[in-house]
Parts: C-alpha cells; structure tokens; sequence
C-alpha cells in the first residue's frame, strides 16, 4: 500500500506563491514535498523557509527538506557555496591529483558545514524530516551505467582521506581502487549522513531520515562505487528510516526498473525501512502514456511504501522540463490519487 506521494520543489521564496503551489500539489494527490533548499536560499531566503514549511503544514502536507546539491556532493543543478567560499576540502582526483568541483564530504570542513545547515533548519524550520538525495563521490560512475564507459579515475584523493586512510591501514593509500579503498570510501560515506542524521534526531526524535542513493546494478561484474553503492551498508544505518532509490529513465527497459524495485524493497525490508520509488517527472516523458500507470503498478505489486516523482510540475520553464511538462505532471498526479492508500 502507497502510505506517501511525494513531489519535489524549488520555487520558495514567497510564502503565498509557495501556497497557490501546494494547492496544486494537492489537487494532484501529493501528501509530501521534498523541498529543496539551496545553500543560496539557506544564506538568502532563511526568514521565508519556515513560513512555507508551516503553509504546507497548515495545508495537510508533509515537508521533507532536501538539501539539493550541497557542497554538489549531493545531486542538484544549483550551484553551491561551500565550493565558492572554500578553495580547499575538495574531492580530488587520485589519478591526476586535481582539486575537482565536489565538496570532499569526509573533510571536517564540509561535514560541520552541512551539519549546521540541517541542524539549523530543522530547529527554524519544523520540517517533518530530511531527504538525503543522490549523496555521492565525484567518480566513478560510468561503469554501470546504460551508456558504458571505463571509469578507472576515483576520488576522494585529498589530504585528509589520505591521512584518515593511512592512520587507519597503517601504508600510504593507494592510487588504484583496491578492496581496501573500497571499504575506506563506503565506511567514510556513511560518517557525514549518520552523523548529521543522529544530531537531528537529537533535536527532535521524531525527525524523520529519507536515503535516497542511485539507482545501480551493483552486481557481479558492474557497480557504480559512487559510495553508496553498497545499499546493506546503507540500509543497515541504523538513523535512516526510509530508504529509496532514484529515478529511472522511461526509456530503460522495464526489467531494469523492476530489478531496482525489487532490490530496493528488499533491502527495506531486510533492515526494517520503509522503501520508497522514484519516478521520472522532468527533463524526459515516456512514449506512451501509459507506461506511468504501469511503472506505478509495479511499485505498488512488489510491494513499496512510497512513491516520488522529481519534480512539480515537470519541470515546466527550466532546462529540465520535460518535452510536455504540464502533461506528465498531470499522468503522475492522475496515478497518485488512483494509489494513495489503496
Ligand atoms: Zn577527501
């Protein structure tokens, strides 16, 4: 039985505009809004962020706050100002040695920043949880993708995943991914998320922590080793409460979408989570119309809690949208009020 319907949102800046939004939301059977906080609206919008959490509370939906992009460790087109105010606690490349465009989330740096970016929200804000979305390493990831693609390049190579994996291994670490560096890089992903889980639940027990990773094959011969890739690791921290995986591109056969269903509801289930789905709700729109209802169907045979789809009104009037925006929105809001606690 489908318990939430989420759609994601970035348009918050005025209270009653983010309300005519909602309403819409509403209309379309949404029970929840990821909304997404930039670090600009974090410096910028902070006095607003709180009133439109309470408008959407106000109005009967639930608020998961997604901190869309941060430091661009997690997924998310805005541009991020951790990355603008510090030249240093970048992910570096271990082939090449150049400081890339990523925060390196296992520096002390970026994990207090973004400790403090969520732990501040969650007191100002009131959210009813957090939504952590695509956290990854900057490389690998063409290996298990649909397009291919050798990726020999890894991070994070910085100084201080150097000293942290040479205290811990007692040898220098190595430039080549060995078994080790693979443990490294999933144990050190893990650190800043249940971290910053923890210190909210600290704050308000009841906060509740949504991990969504990418949606890999992670089998015998192909795995993304973004750092998530290892989803018992992930399933089994013990600060998440819903774990989830990301979208699909409609054009993927449907046996791809329903082995990450599966998988996913899996290991929901093996570590006691709520699992959640996404569905494609931008930049791409599926052939036939009916494929929405179909994907949905799926979700709710094998099984899922929660369905999602990124994002309001798909993407209409950004370079994401999809090709018929308003349209999608509306086969995703048609199926959300069709499932919606059975
Ligand atoms: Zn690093």
């Amino acid at each position: 039985m489908i318990t939430q319907t989420s759609i994601s949102y970035y348009g918050l800046n005025y209270v009653e505009h983010a309300e005519a939004d909602f309403k819409e939301m509403k209309a379309h059977g949404v029970t929840q809004v990821i909304l997404a906080v930039t670090e600009f609206d974090f410096d910028f919008w902070r006095p607003n962020i709180p009133a439109i959490v309470d408008k959407a509370h106000e109005l009967g939906l639930r608020v998961l706050i997604d901190p869309w992009g941060n430091g661009k460790y997690f997924g998310g087109e805005q541009v991020s100002k951790f990355l603008q105010d510090n030249v240093e606690n970048r992910q570096v490349s271990a082939l090449t040695g150049e400081k890339l465009p990523y925060a390196c989330f296992n520096t002390n740096s970026y994990r207090d920043y973004f400790k403090n970016f969520c732990t501040t929200l969650a007191r100002e804000a009131k959210p009813d949880g957090f939504f952590w979305d695509e956290p990854h390493y900057a490389f690998p990831k063409g290996i298990a993708s649909i397009t291919g693609g050798v990726a020999d390049d890894w991070t994070c190579y910085c100084p201080v995943c150097r000293k942290r994996f040479e205290d811990y291994y007692g040898y220098p670490m190595p430039r080549y991914m060995t078994n080790d560096v693979k443990q490294f890089r999933w144990r050190e992903a893990l650190v800043v998320l249940s971290e910053t889980s923890k210190a909210l639940k600290e704050i308000d027990p009841k906060l509740e922590i949504t991990c969504c990773v990418h949606a890999t094959q992670n089998g015998y011969y192909v795995s993304e080793y973004r750092g998530y890739d290892n989803w018992d690791m992930v399933g089994s921290c013990p600060y998440f409460d819903v774990f989830s995986t990301t979208i699909v591109n409609w054009a993927l056969p449907e046996d791809f979408y329903l082995d990450i269903t599966r998988r996913t509801v899996a290991i929901a289930k093996k570590y006691g989570k709520q699992s959640e789905r996404w569905l494609m709700g931008y930049y791409k729109q599926p052939k036939d119309w009916k494929q929405v209802d179909r994907w949905v169907d799926l979700a709710v045979a094998e099984g899922v809690d929660r369905i999602a789809a990124w994002t309001y009104r798909g993407g209409y009037g950004t370079v994401v949208g999809a090709p018929d925006a308003l349209k999608l929105w509306d086969a995703i809001g048609e199926n959300y009020k069709r499932v919606i606690r059975g």
